[in-house]
């Protein structure tokens, strides 16, 4: 089943803003974008990493039975004060092989983890706790009816909801849903995110650099990332400052991709192709975003392809792409939008920060639970992505931070995962 598409209007702004808070910012994209992947239906064995079309109510309760949570021995509770001796019953019930019949009242079976518990146990005490002696037990109470055992449906009862439609079928997910004995699911296909470099300056790796040219180090950051966050990379290669080229791969992007990330010439200067091309389609909204490091983001939409125009520096491309690219990529795949809130640390450095912009510092934890910063805020600075574990986020207004005061650390791993 195929969505309707995105609008071409989607990323417009209201006339007059002139610096857009990353908030705000956020709030039209979250509100413009909408899930662009199809279905399929999958054994839930091949479904990890997708987003589920539609809720998923469970065919069965887990646990489907009551049984017991330890070795023990079971018997109706309560147990009252004191010692309490119970003559033992024949036989003994085991996980996946259930005790047949009825235990008489006043009487223990023994029972071992995950057996089901029979007629005339709902209370189970555990084996340590016990005195076995001449076909009889003897514990200390009292024991409280229902001890040591699980009910039926404890952890999800049959026909609830398991999961909701739009959760990221993670490893924890594909558990839940063989507990309660789903098969197949219907999820959403892998969204394709197309990676496209743009600069006359940029030669690929594994080629010659001329004197005046740098690595390309966009393309090979921004395919992994989005590989690691369980999307479909698809390498649109590099193409230089030339509208005409550029224009010819995004026409044939358009087949290969459900969104397409471009590095470079996003701004509004005489070699920004990306941006001067894109206003031709008459949907490129030039964002100038306050933050730091990044600015200037170029979306549009291309042949119905929405098309992120990230700025060439990599710090700025990278940051960009976990700030506004990776939520979006959730919506457009299926998934709920979700930013992530990070946490509070004590910050292990100073900084004087100005109003007016968010900023992103590229940190990571120290052994002793503060969060430090890269030493330069250079936004070439590939290095200091590299050397980080995360990223500090600073608020819009002025700050001035202290060793020890809180901040708000966003650690990398907190994008896309789950
Ligand atoms: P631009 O946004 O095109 O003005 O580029 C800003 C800076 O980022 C320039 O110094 C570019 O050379 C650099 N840059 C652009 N694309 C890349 C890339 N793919 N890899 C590394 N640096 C880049
Ligand atoms: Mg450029």
């Amino acid at each position: 089943m195929q969505p309707p598409g995105l609008k071409n209007d989607c990323f417009a702004l209201p006339p007059g803003v002139h610096w857009t808070p990353v908030d705000e910012a956020q709030d039209r994209l979250r509100a413009a974008l909408s899930c662009v992947t199809g279905t399929e239906t999958l054994p839930v064995m091949a479904a990890a990493g997708r987003f589920l079309a539609s809720d998923v109510a469970a065919p069965r309760a887990h646990p489907p039975a009551a049984n017991s949570a330890v070795d023990g021995f079971g018997f109706v509770g309560p147990a009252g004060e004191g010692v309490q001796a119970m003559p033992l019953a024949e036989g003994r019930a085991a996980a996946g092989v259930p005790f047949g019949g009825a235990v008489p009242t006043g009487q223990a079976l023994r029972i071992l983890t995950g057996a089901q518990l029979p007629e005339g146990v709902d209370t189970v005490v555990l084996e340590e706790d016990v005195n076995l002696e001449a076909g009889r037990i003897a514990f200390h109470g009292p024991l409280r009816a229902g001890a040591n055992a699980r009910a039926a449906g404890e952890d999800i009862a049959a026909g609830a909801v398991a999961l909701e439609r739009g959760t990221r079928l993670g490893s924890t997910e594909l558990a839940v849903l063989a507990s309660v004995g789903v098969a197949e699911v219907t999820v959403h296909r892998p969204l394709r995110i197309g990676v496209l470099s743009t600069g006359d300056e940029l030669c690929p790796v594994g080629r010659v650099a001329s004197a005046a040219q740098i690595y390309d180090a966009n393309r090979p950051m921004l395919l992994s990332l989005v590989a690691g966050w369980g999307y479909e990379p698809v390498d649109l290669g590099h193409v230089p400052d030339d509208r005409e080229t550029l224009r010819a791969r995004l026409d044939a992007a358009v087949a290969e991709a459900d969104v397409v990330l471009t590095s470079g010439g996003a701004s509004a200067g005489e070699e920004d192709h990306v941006s001067a091309l894109m206003t031709e389609t008459g949907t490129m909204q030039l964002w100038r975003m306050a933050i730091k490091p990044g600015r200037p983001l170029a979306l549009a939409m291309w042949g119905g392809v929405p098309v992120f125009g990230l700025p060439g520096n990599p710090v700025a491309a990278f940051v960009c792409t976990l700030i506004f690219a990776e939520p979006a990529f959730r919506v457009l795949a299926g998934g709920g939008w979700r930013v992530p809130r990070g946490v509070l640390v004590p910050a292990g450095f100073s900084k004087a920060k100005k109003p007016g912009r968010r900023e992103y510092l590229r940190a990571r934890l120290t052994a002793a639970g503060a969060v430090e910063v890269f030493a330069s805020e250079g936004s070439g600075r590939v290095s200091g992505l590299s050397w980080a574990d995360g990223l500090v986020e600073l608020e819009d207004g002025a700050r001035q931070v202290r060793p020890g005061d809180p901040v708000r650390y966003l650690p990398f791993v907190g994008f896309g995962a789950g």
